[in-house]
């Protein structure tokens, strides 16, 4: 083979590797521009020489295009979530706090349907479209602007008097007989039809071809102005005029005198809800006067001036398949219920926690039984309850295993507690993967480059027993293995190498602490400031700790008492893994942990060192190089033109030292 054939094969190989880890595993190893960049050059290739073609090649694949990100932008008000109510009794509460905060009782209420979609903020200057972001998490979201353009319901230059500037939140929704019929055509043409129209509009709003986006028959209703101009008075008249401004804004809502008739309109909503030609998951109420509204305010989740009534969630009926049983770290036994799947508010489910035993029990459950399923507040969703006309006759009931699914160990169960556990914790395969790639996480050492399914890799090829083992890892050991490419295993070693940074409380943290989660973690660094300190307390002296308790004191005392555990700590100390606090990085608040940033350029107030320790202080995280995980470019004067181009060719937001307060001050709300 020619060095020019080799380069060719070896360029595919990697962006297979790339696309698996990026598609599959949800886990890039390179930012989306390297991507781009080893595909045009793969392309560029494949054109000159095609005499080296091959069908398979990654070019030649509708997944080798990378997903481009959306810029992220930080929203002006932030988009809060609805506190819910369930009952009269509920919204009874509500008005009560009402009437408290505001001294008044004579308030009227302005009920809307809660649409089941997904919200957008728009903002109009003089009546022009500006942008259009996804609520992302309330702070910022994506600016999905130019696919937004493509919903005909959504006015691009308005009409009337409008204010100047305002902005107007919705919701993106597909009518029900538009999702049917899109179903057929799709199952037609042999493709898989689509779960629900939810997920679909959320969907469409992500593609990166916008005249895709504009093939599918979305909608919007738009439901609040949000806007410093004062001229409105109340909900009703907002409503009532952005209607003539030209937007779509549905005429079910209803101004209700007080709770009675909020009540009514619920309960005619209930039943009538069915017939709409689109899914609404509740009402929303909103105090319909502004300067009341301003009054009452929000919490740092929801107004206090609206809250949403959710109606009872829907039921079906399914026959249970199977039960098995899943091993976590700590040992935890969970049994969950295999079901023939079914359709349920939407989505199909085959898959319904059980908790525990007495779970089992509480529902005396028989193998093949037709039992009722339900979704709560949580995405999977539990069983409620069986259909005991349905019980074959001859079926058993559901016995809790014996032993460990994983190692075979005896399952055991404290009177105290009502889960299973394996205490086989040294040996359990399953205990021991689960305890690395809770270590790796990313709350936890956060190892860049290894995921879950490395280390299912690594453990299988014998080649990591312990979170200790990876450090020990050599090149030669990993070039042998199967799809690790030679930029993964560089990969590895820096991830490794970054992760002796890591402050003490996550590493604690990291070490998998039965009940240790992350505020005990942090509670217990701040504490004794170092292992050798917390090691050498007894139980009696953790339970002084503020919010320690016996649970936590014992897990604590037989974690160190753990020959094994011990071993683990001395030899991560040898790698250099940080066991004691070092104040100068110990973050006053964690804000900002979800974010990492890039500095670059020169600031007009601060140096770039200060804003590095503003950001660690505030629990963000600061690297050198901008890669698909950075959030946010900070960019002062004289930022370096490739660091510029970088960021804008995978729509990373640059923002301002002044945006940085803006974002930490809103977070601090
Ligand atoms: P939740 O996601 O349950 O916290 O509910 C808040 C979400 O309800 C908002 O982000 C909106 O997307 C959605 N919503 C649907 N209809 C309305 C409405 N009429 N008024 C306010 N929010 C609504
Ligand atoms: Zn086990």
């Amino acid at each position: 083979m020619n060095l020019i054939q080799k380069n060719i094969e070896k360029l595919r190989d990697e962006l297979h590797q790339h696309n698996y880890y990026y598609y599959v595993l949800d886990k890039p190893l390179i930012s989306d521009f390297d991507f781009d960049m080893k595909l045009k050059q793969l392309n560029d290739l494949e054109n000159k020489f095609p005499e080296f073609n091959d069908d398979n090649s990654p070019t030649k694949r509708v997944g080798g295009v990378v997903v481009k990100r959306f810029n992220s932008i930080i929203h002006k008000y932030p988009m809060y979530s609805l506190d819910n109510s369930y009952s009269k009794e509920d919204l009874e509460d509500w008005n009560q706090r009402l009437n408290k905060n505001l001294e008044v009782t004579d308030f009227k209420f302005l009920c809307e349907l809660k649409f089941d979609g997904v919200s957008i903020n728009l903002t109009y200057d003089n009546g022009v479209l500006i942008n259009a972001v996804t609520r992302g998490d309330g702070i910022q979201g994506d600016d999905v602007t130019e696919n937004i353009k493509t919903i005909k319901t959504i006015p691009l230059k308005l009409k009337g008097s409008y204010p100047d500037k305002f902005q107007i939140r919705g919701e993106i929704i597909i009518d029900k007989n538009d999702f049917i019929k899109m179903n057929k055509n799709r199952i037609s043409e042999g493709l898989e039809p689509y779960m629900n129209p939810r997920n679909t509009a959320s969907g469409s709003l992500k593609l990166q071809d916008s005249s895709e986006v504009a093939k599918r028959p979305l909608k919007c209703f738009l439901y609040q102005i949000v806007t410093e101009d004062n001229n409105f008075k109340t909900q009703n008249e907002y409503l009532i005029n952005a209607l003539d401004w030209g937007f779509n804004i549905s005429n079910t809502y209803k101004l209700c005198n007080n709770l009675n008739e909020v009540i009514k309109f619920i309960n005619f909503w209930e039943k009538e809800r069915l017939e709409l030609n689109f899914d609404i998951d509740g009402i929303v109420i909103k105090v319909d006067n502004l300067n009341f509204q301003k009054q009452l305010g929000h919490t740092s989740k929801y107004p206090r001036w609206s809250i949403a009534y959710k109606y009872k969630t829907e039921q079906v009926s399914t026959k249970l398949l199977s039960v098995s049983y899943q091993v976590g770290r700590t040992g935890a036994v969970t049994p969950v219920a295999n079901l023939e799947s079914v359709l349920l508010g939407g989505t199909y489910v085959k898959r319904a926690s059980l908790h525990n035993q007495d779970q089992i029990n509480k529902l005396d459950l028989y193998f093949d039984d037709q039992v009722f399923i339900e979704k709560g507040g949580e995405i999977i969703p539990k069983i409620v309850g069986i259909d005991l006309n349905k019980r074959n006759p001859s079926s058993k009931k559901i016995k809790f295993i014996e032993n460990c699914p994983s190692c075979g160990q005896n399952l055991i169960r404290n009177e105290s507690e009502s889960q299973h556990y394996c205490l086989n914790v040294n040996y359990c395969p399953t205990q021991i993967k689960g305890r690395i790639q809770h270590f790796i996480s990313r709350k936890a050492m956060d190892i860049n480059g290894i995921g879950n399914e490395t280390i299912d890799l690594l453990y299988s090829n014998g080649l990591i027993l312990n979170c200790a083992d990876l450090y020990e890892l050599q090149r030669e050991d990993l070039i042998s293995l199967e799809r690790m490419a030679d930029k993964s295993i560089d990969n590895i070693f820096i991830g490794l190498e970054e992760s002796k940074k890591i402050n003490f409380e996550r590493v604690l943290f990291a070490l998998g602490i039965r009940y240790v989660g992350q505020t005990v973690a942090k509670k217990l660094a701040r504490e004794f400031k170092t292992i050798d300190l917390l090691i050498s307390k007894t139980y009696d002296d953790l339970l002084l700790v503020d919010e320690i308790g016996e649970r936590i004191s014992e897990s604590i005392i037989d974690f160190f008492n753990n020959e094994f555990n011990m071993e683990l700590i001395n030899r991560l100390r040898e790698f250099g893994i940080q066991f004691q606090i070092n104040v100068i990085d110990e973050p006053t608040n964690d804000v900002l942990s979800d974010y990492i940033f890039v500095i670059s350029g020169v600031f007009e107030t601060k140096s770039r060192d200060e804003l590095k320790k503003i950001i660690e202080k505030n629990g963000g995280k600061v690297s050198t190089s901008i890669t698909s995980k950075t959030n946010f470019l900070l960019g002062g004067n004289n930022i370096g033109p490739s660091k510029i181009e970088k960021a804008k060719s995978i729509g990373l937001s640059i923002i301002s030292e002044n945006d940085l307060s803006n974002l930490i001050e809103s977070k601090l709300l």
